[in-house]
């Protein structure tokens, strides 16, 4: 169980965390990422866990190791 503010309940409420498979489409290349996902277990709004810098981070790790994987 992780903490975080839901904007629907306007405070910070506990909610599930889970990981879920996201594409992305950088360069023309298909890449999928881990992506962290919080369910409110109050009203059920769902919310990307990870800020954007740990989002682009996931993003480039993936489209790098992609990368070197195709030369
Ligand atoms: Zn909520």
């Amino acid at each position: 169980m992780e903490k975080m503010y839901c904007y629907k309940c306007d405070k910070d409420v506990i909610g599930e965390l889970r990981e879920e498979k996201t594409n992305h489409n950088i360069h023309g290349q298909n890449v999928v990422i881990d992506e962290r996902i919080f369910t409110c277990s109050i009203c059920g709004a769902e919310y990307d866990f990870d800020d954007y810098d740990t989002f682009v981070h996931k993003i480039n790790i993936a489209y790098l190791t992609k990368y070197e994987n195709l030369e």
